[in-house]
């Protein structure tokens, strides 16, 4: 290699390393000859005059991303409501025709056997999210009626509530479309959630809950973005969504998965928070749920 290309590759393998890069992509026998990184944080002085001089920033610059625009659903709510009564459930109603004929993602159009727009009381104070629906769900049009949709029944039932008196939905309307011939389920894209968030938050607008409980670090992600940390930290905390107080729990299926009973206690405790907000009484029996194994 000439001594101006080894100039040009040296200063370029100084950029990426101060901006943390590695440049383990270079042939190795480049690598080798290059100098080691410079403790100066400005590109050393080339020891020869370059015959062309090429910008340093103009080496760094990345190649332009390919990208395909954001499917888009910013439809206006209070247009959808445009003579619809003053009741919640008319309301409901309402955006539910404008879910239900949702192409947004022609992927998950396709693949769904039906939205799964929510279930429960419109005026409901206390709402559950998750984050998409199964198999299951997909098939019987509503959310958690599957394995994991049991187990927050169960949830629901310790509260002293039941499935009707709470509302129920997910971050993503449609089932996340699987390769053809096989099982489970896949996360949603942040793609998918970003698109399909506006109907949660419609829902949430229009419900005016209380409480919001999220379940799962997914259907965190879907409500707030991506997290800088864990949904075991997040638990214990709250959030707010529109101006709305969310709880973040363990999604039902991983408490499935895992039967510790320190984590069922650490999912009761967050229900029995919301319950306080809620203004909801917790008996001397509730408030020891989980503490020791049931006899
Ligand atoms: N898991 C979810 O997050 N939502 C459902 O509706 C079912 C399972």
């Amino acid at each position: 290699m000439n001594a101006e290309l080894r100039q040009h590759a040296a200063r370029y393998v100084e950029l990426l390393r101060r901006n943390g890069k590695k440049e383990t992509w270079l042939p190795t026998g480049l690598a080798r000859r290059l100098p080691a990184p410079s403790s100066s944080p400005t590109p050393s002085a080339p020891t020869s005059a370059p015959t062309r001089a090429i910008q340093p920033e103009a080496i760094a610059r990345p190649a332009p991303a390919v990208t395909s625009p954001k499917p888009k659903n910013d439809f206006d709510l209070n247009s959808i409501l445009q003579g619809v009564s003053g009741s919640k459930a008319d309301k409901l109603a309402a955006l539910r025709k404008k879910t239900d004929a949702c192409k947004i993602c022609p992927h998950l159009a396709k693949s769904r056997t039906q939205v799964v727009f929510g279930v429960g009381d419109p005026e409901a104070k206390l709402m559950f999210v998750g984050e998409a629906p199964g198999a299951e769900e997909d098939k019987q049009g509503e959310p958690f009626v599957g394995l994991a949709g049991k187990l927050l029944t169960k949830m629901i039932t310790a509260m002293e509530l039941s499935r009707e008196q709470v509302y129920i939905a997910n971050v993503l309307k449609c089932r996340p479309d699987m390769p053809a011939n096989t099982s489970g389920n896949r996360k949603p894209t942040r793609t998918e959630m970003d698109t399909c968030l506006p109907y949660l938050r419609a829902q949430v607008a229009i419900i005016a809950p209380t409480v919001i409980v999220a379940l799962g670090s997914t259907a965190v992600e879907g409500l707030f973005g991506p997290q800088k940390t864990t949904i075991s930290r997040l638990r214990g905390t709250w959030m707010e969504l529109d101006g709305v107080p969310v709880r973040p729990t363990f999604h039902p299926s991983y408490l499935l998965h895992n039967q510790d009973l320190a984590l069922k206690r650490l999912v009761w405790t967050d229900l029995m928070a919301a319950m306080e907000k809620l203004s909801l009484p917790i008996s001397e029996k509730q408030q020891g749920y989980f503490l020791k194994p049931a006899a």
